[in-house]
């Protein structure tokens, strides 16, 4: 007999049906999965057998075929479990036919015939709900996260014998969850970070345009604890972004233990010996990546010049398209990856330069270090600060800093209110995204100020691109003060923070020539 029960499989951030068939008939005694399948979904034969076996239902001495279509799809991972046993149960008679109609079923199946957590629950469901499915049934740790969807039926089991009850007419005890407002968490805050004005001032700068930004400094100086703390201040998780974070997260099992949604902004920090795969995304089964796990939050790059240079040029696809390409057999699938970049360097090998009672660095191998950073990843950079360190009075105090995290968020909240009303009906949303060709347009200067820019333009010899970051970094210190003609000062401080152009750094280190 052929029975067929409706899953799901992830391809890029969605999911997409896959249907299980299940034929049991007379020939030689033997159970095979076939469909494009990795070797976990042809393990999942033998923990279907031993399953049964515990619960006392023995698989027939015929010949059992499971296919897994599309047989386009490369299907991996555990979630086919459930399913797989519920078709293989229907075509042996033990399930009404009829009794799965228009539902989803996903699940990892244990020896003992229990169901566990499985991933990618979220955008399954949401799937299940657009081809028309009207219940889902899940492992009873994934019901939180499949409730997220309205308008469908989830339904949490603990095991297999649930699931026999289920088609029998019998509904599984359900574990109600008490719907709560997830309000947003973090375990950081500004106000830990005492001093260190400069770098606050341009951290707050950049998450209010969002732009990326570039912490140079001696080790142990704070560049790691305020890009840590850049999430607890960027503008508060629409319904929208927490859902399409949460989509992501969930693929990769990363939701919170026992919440639905994510509850902060995505804080994402490789280490510098990341590969190119784990960084965007890719691998035999492609797997979003780092940029990707970054989305509509901050990703830290600490110590840039020890990062593999083919690595750090894979940066320039997300950062100029907000999204990444990646081929794999048969295609390619294309991940959201709009992220702010913040990354850090230290000025030397040793890390202490330009203090010379500490720092024996050789100008060549300071020029060397300092080369590792690729020009075209510099010029992406539209903020660049240098960190002192702390002072001996600031570390003692032990107070609490007055700009803190709520400060600092109220400010960004603000200009981020500017922006939505300037940019309303185009694609931009903030400064750090505006097109050259109008910046014109959005970027009103004082007349003073168009002086200042042309003067500097040409003492500083800005690049083209180094020229339109610092108009764009004006904008949204201007923003940050309520203005919408930019002045002078604006123009000044935005030149403070300019992204260093290695011929400039060249130029002004005495003692690299
Ligand atoms: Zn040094």
């Amino acid at each position: 007999m052929y029975c067929s029960v409706i899953s799901a499989g992830i391809s890029g951030v969605e999911a997409v049906p896959v249907y299980v068939e299940a034929d049991v008939s007379r020939g030689m005694p033997g159970f095979s999965i076939v469909g494009y399948v990795s070797s976990q979904i042809r393990e999942a034969r033998d923990r279907i057998r031993a399953a049964l076996v515990n619960m006392d239902i023995s698989l027939p001495v015929n010949r059992i075929t499971v296919n897994l279509a599309p047989g386009d799809l490369r299907k991996e991972g555990t979630a086919y479990d459930l399913p797989i046993a519920a078709a293989v149960l229907m075509a042996m008679g033990k399930i009404r036919p009829d009794a799965l109609k228009k539902t989803m079923l996903l699940g990892e199946l244990r020896l003992d015939g229990t169901i566990g957590r499985v991933n990618g629950v979220l955008p399954s469901v949401m799937t299940a709900k657009a081809i028309g499915c009207k219940n889902c049934i899940l492992p009873m740790e994934n019901t939180a996260e499949g409730r997220v969807v309205e308008g469908i039926q989830v339904l949490g089991i603990h095991n297999l014998s649930e699931l026999i009850a289920y088609t029998k007419g019998e509904i599984p005890p359900q574990t109600v969850v008490a719907e709560k407002k997830i309000a947003e968490c973090y375990p950081v805050d500004f106000g830990e970070m005492q001093g260190q004005e400069m770098v606050k001032r341009a951290v707050l700068i950049a998450a209010a345009g969002f732009h990326n930004i570039l912490l140079s400094g001696p080790p142990g100086s704070g560049k790691s604890m305020a890009a840590e703390r850049i999430p607890t201040i960027l503008p508060e998780l629409t319904e929208e972004e927490r859902l399409e974070i949460s989509r992501i997260h969930s693929i990769v099992g990363l939701l919170p233990e026992g919440e639905a949604l994510v509850n902060r902004r995505p804080y994402r920090a490789p280490h510098h010996t990341i590969t190119g795969p784990a960084l965007c995304g890719g691998g035999v089964s492609p797997r979003p990546g780092e940029v990707t796990l970054a989305h509509r939050g901050v990703l830290f790059l600490d110590e840039l010049p020890e990062m593999d240079t083919g690595v750090l040029e894979m940066l320039r696809e997300p950062l100029e398209n907000r999204r990444i390409t990646v081929s794999r057999l048969g295609g390619s699938c294309v991940y959201p990856a709009s992220f702010l970049l913040a990354a850090a360097m230290n000025p030397c090998p040793c890390g202490y330069y330009p203090d010379r009672s500490r720092c024996r660095c050789s100008p060549v191998e300071i020029r060397r270090y300092q080369n590792r950073v690729s020009q075209a990843l510099l010029d992406r950079m539209d903020l660049y600060c240098e960190v002192q360190e702390a002072t001996y009075q600031e570390i003692s105090s032990g107070r609490r800093d007055e700009m803190d995290s709520a400060k600092m968020r109220r400010m960004v909240s603000l200009a981020g209110e500017y922006q939505r009303e300037r940019y309303c009906g185009t694609a931009i949303r903030f400064n750090s995204e505006i097109p050259a060709g109008e910046v014109r347009k959005y970027c009103v200067m004082t007349e003073e100020a168009s002086r200042m820019m042309e003067a500097a333009f040409r003492h500083l010899r800005l690049s083209g691109r180094g020229y339109f970051h610092v108009i764009k970094v004006a904008r949204t210190i201007a923003d940050l003060a309520g203005e919408e003609i930019i002045s002078e000062d604006r123009i000044g401080e935005a030149l403070c923070f300019r992204s260093p152009d290695r011929n400039v750094i060249e130029r002004f280190s005495p003692t690299c020539v």
